[in-house]
């Protein structure tokens, strides 16, 4: 995995490794100095030779020891150096660990690049602890030593951790002239795992020093205490590993993908991040149809191509099930081509090669751009999922998000722009409509339906609006307003019984702040979320379950029920019953209405009521325009009724006045009792 944000560099790599190349040689000569100019110090050689030659045996193999963060590899060469340093010939010792870096970059490939930097910083951070050393009065072999346990055990401590400090920063300047991620962020990144791993080794030198002074038997011993703390380090930041990657594909997952988000947004004046949302087509027919293993190749596989897909400023990530982000920045002054974007579409639904099969897969990218599409993390993700579902729906393989809204606005007549203004000014309200309790006839719940008053064309339907702001994220602020609105509305009528049905569209609640945003509304009125309902379409819950699953838990966490709307129109009700979880579901006008002419719909109805009482799901009939509908729902144990026979949608006004007159004896009216 690579940095996740790329921008301009300031200082170069090269130029970087040749300041630290020039300090590191000045250190080394004061140290040489200092040891030609002092009485020579009595040195055990013996246990000198031995851990050089550890040293330069595990520095030969070819494997990673303990991955650090993003800032590289961690070796057994700093604990094995730093005893060196601890038995005294501070010159020798460095060289040695020259020798084993040599050593090193023979046996791997990757590492033949950084070598001189490593090398550069090994000296530095080497020659610090032996200047130190020597500061502190430490002079030779520590076990040969008379003074005061105590002051080696303060001075080994301090040159340890100068060492892990300055390995740490030179390494995150390193990482940051090559990746141009900022110092501070690879700081605050890999700083607690590169001081666990480090710290941990290093603890271990003077063990070695003094083990070895008693008696080199004692090496096996000392050799299974290293490995251990290096597998317990190791296992300890690949667990920090997974918390930033994906599990499967191994890309970065959308915590970091947000992260690297929120930092190019930081970075806005020197640099456009421009972010990509790819969805694919039909993965969950390969999933269903082929199974999971399969699906997973697949997944696997779809990385793969993108990461050798992407261009140098580009970092993909995976947020979940079958989506992926991709952030491109580009410095500012530097024109983005958009084509690439096609580029990368055309590289990725090439064939992928599935146990030796060759499967096509199809992928819509939305697009957007910041500052252009949004300030922030949040209004760019919300900007290019926007334009991701544009994409999907018209079959486009890559939507920019500013281009849409441009068209559409050209293409109906106004009425989106028409719609953004009528938010402003004030020409949506809200009607309510009461939904009954079968068995008692008590208020169960008031369901809050938006209606648009244009000046020029009159009321328009909420099925024609709505619809349309989906396609932008006017939906957003529009449920925003209604959830206001109405908790506000039913607060004020003082019913503390009665419960609020909002309707959500489906883009909602695949918008992973769209919990959030609820919940803010629902302080700002201290509304409490157990006396929300939020009602939703089965076709919206399945266009992307894990997202819904994503959003439904957050709410229902926290006591806001979810209702199925519409259900039985769509084709996958059972499918949305068996993959979440939800409280209630809401059986279409059509059903309802065919229960007294049609013998079947009759049937589906009854059955539908009997598994959701099975499921532990209550149920609302929607359109019960009459008194034999209301007569035979009560006979097949529905639980609640909405129609014109109850009341109309009204005003708030008319709310007001209709449930305090309400009288649960008034069902009789509705029911007649010839059964
Ligand atoms: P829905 O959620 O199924 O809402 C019920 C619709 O049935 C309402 O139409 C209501 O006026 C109508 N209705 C109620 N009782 C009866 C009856 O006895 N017989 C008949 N034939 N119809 C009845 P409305 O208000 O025109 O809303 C249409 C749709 O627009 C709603 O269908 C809902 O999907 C959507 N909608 C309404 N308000 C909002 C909103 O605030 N946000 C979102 N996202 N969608 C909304
Ligand atoms: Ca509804
Ligand atoms: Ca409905």
């Amino acid at each position: 995995m690579n940095a996740l944000v790329n921008a301009r560099p300031r200082l170069g790599p090269a130029a970087f490794s040749g300041v630290v190349t020039a300090i590191a040689g000045a250190m080394l000569a004061v140290v040489l100095w200092a040891e030609v100019s002092s009485e020579p110090v009595t040195v055990n050689w013996t246990i000198f030779v031995l851990i050089s030659l550890l040293l330069l045996a595990c520095e030969r193999t070819p494997r990673a020891w303990v991955r650090s963060g993003q800032a590289g590899v961690v070796t057994p060469l700093w604990m094995f150096s730093y005893a060196l340093i601890l038995i005294g010939s501070h010159s020798i010792a460095i060289g040695v660990a020259l020798l084993g870096i040599v050593v090193h970059g023979r046996s791997r490939t990757d590492a033949h690049a950084d070598a001189i930097t490593r090398a550069a910083g090994t000296t530095l951070s080497l020659a610090t602890a032996a200047l130190m050393l020597k500061a502190f009065g430490v002079d030779g072999t520590i076990t040969n030593l008379e003074a005061v346990p105590v002051g080696w055990a303060t001075a080994i401590v301090m040159t340890g951790l100068a060492i892990v400090l300055l390995n740490a920063v030179i390494a995150a300047i390193a990482l940051s002239t090559k990746r141009s991620v900022s110092f501070l962020t690879i700081m605050q990144r890999d700083f607690g795992s590169r001081v666990t791993a480090e710290g941990a080794l290093l603890s271990l030198a003077p063990l070695w020093v003094i083990g070895l002074d008693f008696s080199p038997v004692l090496i096996p011993l000392l050799g299974i205490t290293t490995i251990l703390v290096f597998r317990s380090t190791r296992q300890a930041l690949e667990r920090l590993e997974e918390a930033q990657h994906d599990a499967l594909t191994g890309l970065p997952n959308r915590r970091s993908f947000i992260d690297a988000v929120d930092d190019s947004l930081a970075k806005l004046s020197a640099a456009n991040p421009h972010v990509l949302l790819l969805d694919l087509n039909g993965f969950k027919e390969i999933n269903d149809r082929l199974g999971h293993d399969v699906g997973d190749a697949v997944l696997i596989a779809f990385s793969e191509r993108l990461r050798r897909a992407l261009p140098a400023a580009g970092t993909g990530a995976r947020l979940g099930g079958d989506e992926f982000a991709v952030i491109i920045v580009t410095p500012v002054g530097q024109r983005f081509r958009r084509e690439i974007i096609e580029e990368l579409h055309a590289a990725l639904t090439q064939p992928l090669d599935i146990h030796g099969f060759p499967v096509t897969i199809g992928v819509s990218i939305g697009a957007a751009a910041a500052p252009a599409d949004g300030h922030t993390t949040r209004d760019l993700l919300r900007a290019a999922d926007v334009a991701m579902y544009r994409a999907k729906r018209t079959g486009t393989p890559v939507e920019w998000y500013a281009n849409g809204i441009q068209v559409k606005q050209r293409g109906r007549l106004n009425l989106l722009t028409d719609l953004g203004n009528a938010l402003e000014a004030n020409q949506l309200h809200i009607h309510f409509q009461p939904q009954l309790r079968l068995t008692d006839g008590q208020i169960d719940t008031v369901e809050a339906l938006i209606r648009w008053n244009h000046p020029d064309h009159g009321e328009i339907s909420p099925s024609e609006f709505i619809g349309l702001a989906e396609q932008t994220d006017l939906i957003a602020p529009i449920t925003e307003m209604v959830l206001r609105a109405a908790s506000k509305g039913l607060l004020t009528t003082g019913e503390a019984d009665v419960r609020l049905a909002v309707n959500v569209s489906s883009r909602s609640l695949q918008d992973p702040y769209f919990a959030d945003d609820v919940f803010s509304v629902l302080d700002e009125n201290g509304f409490p979320p157990s006396r929300l309902e939020l009602e939703v379409t089965e076709r919206a819950l399945v266009a992307n379950v894990e997202r819904s699953r994503y959003t439904i838990d957050l709410l229902r966490k926290r006591g806001v029920r979810i209702a199925i709307d519409d259900f039985g129109v769509g084709y996958s009700s059972y499918q949305t019953l068996r993959l979440l979880d939800v409280d209630r579901v809401k059986v279409d006008r059509d059903f309802v209405q065919g229960l007294l002419v049609s013998p079947r719909d009759r049937l589906i109805v009854s059955s539908l009521i009997e598994l959701a009482h099975d499921l532990g799901l209550d149920v609302v009939a929607e359109g019960v325009e009459g008194p034999a509908i209301w007569n035979e729902l009560t006979r097949l144990r529905c639980d609640v009724a909405q129609g014109y026979a109850i009341a109309p949608p009204m005003s708030y006004l008319d709310l007001r006045r209709w449930l305090p007159q309400w009288d649960a004896s008034m069902i009789h009216g509705i029911a007649d009792h010839v059964t």
